[in-house]
This record gives structure tokens, sequence and C-alpha cells, in this order.
């Protein structure tokens, strides 16, 4: 499937019961071949309006995190874990996330072929690295499986609203750059 085509399904997809709080199901954007994927959490409030992902204030630091390593949007690919918002904002469960990613997460893995893929947050970490249980020991970390690379990021939301993890962020976002030096 190409990306147009996991963006139709994704739409209008009734697989998990997350499909009945949704305005706009979010399957994500940016460049179809994107050298790095970034992959957040799930649709807040904003992106379930818009239907695009990270347009809220986590987006516009995401925004300028990227900025600061020489990254624009338009260069990238931002997807979520899982694609509709879960009610109130709450964490997504085992099972829509389990859905959700053997549906579509892993075929835009597979349609993209980044060659970095960030994690954001830890449900995001998990999906990928089910068996680290803290983010808080690998953040800034890369790692390498099955041919390919990966960076355990915070969330930007989270470091956000907490001054330390904000400046942690920022100088764990710098590693994306040694990365791709690195790959390319
Ligand atoms: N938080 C996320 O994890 N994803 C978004 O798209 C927006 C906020
Ligand atoms: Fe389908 Fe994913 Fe939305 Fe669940 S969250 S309804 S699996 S697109």
């Amino acid at each position: 499937m190409n990306l147009e085509e996991i963006a139709s399904e994704v739409k209008i997809c009734r697989k998990c019961p997350l499909w009945k709080g949704r305005t706009k199901a979010v399957p994500g954007e940016g460049v179809p071949k994107a050298k790095v994927l970034f992959i957040g959490e799930g649709p807040g409030s904003n992106e379930n309006k818009e239907g695009r992902p990270f347009v809220g204030e986590a987006g516009q630091f995401l925004d300028k995190m990227l900025k600061s390593v020489g990254l624009k949007r338009e260069e990238v690919f931002i997807t979520n874990v899982v694609k509709c918002r879960p009610p109130n904002n709450r964490d997504p469960l085992e099972e829509e996330v389990d859905v959700c990613v053997r549906n579509y997460l892993i075929s835009q893995v597979r349609a993209i072929k980044p060659k970095l893929i960030v994690t954001l947050g830890r449900h995001s970490m998990q999906v990928f690295f089910p068996q680290i249980r803290s983010i808080s020991s690998v953040h800034g970390k890369a790692y390498k499986k099955a041919d390919q690379v990966y960076l355990i990021l915070y969330h930007p939301a989270a470091a956000l609203y907490r001054a330390n993890l904000k400046q942690v962020m920022i100088e764990d976002f710098k590693k994306i750059t040694e990365i791709l030096r690195q790959i390319e």
C-alpha cells in the first residue's frame, strides 16, 4: 500500500473503538520518502479537529526543535501510534495500539523506508521496544534493530511543561543530525 492508500483507509477505519470519538482521523503527513519518521502517541484535541498531526502547542515546540536541527516539517514525515483521538486525551489502550500499528503504522514504515525513526514518548517507544520500561534511562539513545535505526526521545508535550525536560529534549534532538551524518 502506498501512503495515500493508507491515509484513505485510516479516514474511514473502524477497526478499534477509538473511531467513535474522532472528528477527523489523523493519518500523518510529510514527504513520502522522508529520511526521518517521527512517531508520536495519538491525536489531541487540535489534531482531531484538523486531521493533521502535531498542530497544537506540542506541535509548535516540535516545529521549533525541527528548525533547530535544520529540518523542515515538509522534509520529514510525522505520524502517531494511534490515528484517532482517545477520549479526554487518555493514554491509548494496548489493544488499540496493537490494532492501529498492525494495520497502519507498519505499512507506513514500509512505504517510507526512513533512515531514522524517532519515537516521541513512551507509547511510541514501546511499539518498537516493548521490553524497555522506563524512557528516562534511554531517552536520547539510538538503537539499531533489524537494520532500522531508532532514536528514543521524550514526548514534546511532556517537555513543554517540565522546564528541566525541555532542555534535555533540545539536547537530545541534536542527536538527529549526528545520526544522519553517520548513516549517510
Ligand atoms: N501529541 C501527539 O502525540 N501527537 C499529536 O499529533 C499531537 C500531540
Ligand atoms: Fe482505526 Fe487506528 Fe482509528 Fe482505531 S485508532 S479506528 S485502528 S485508525
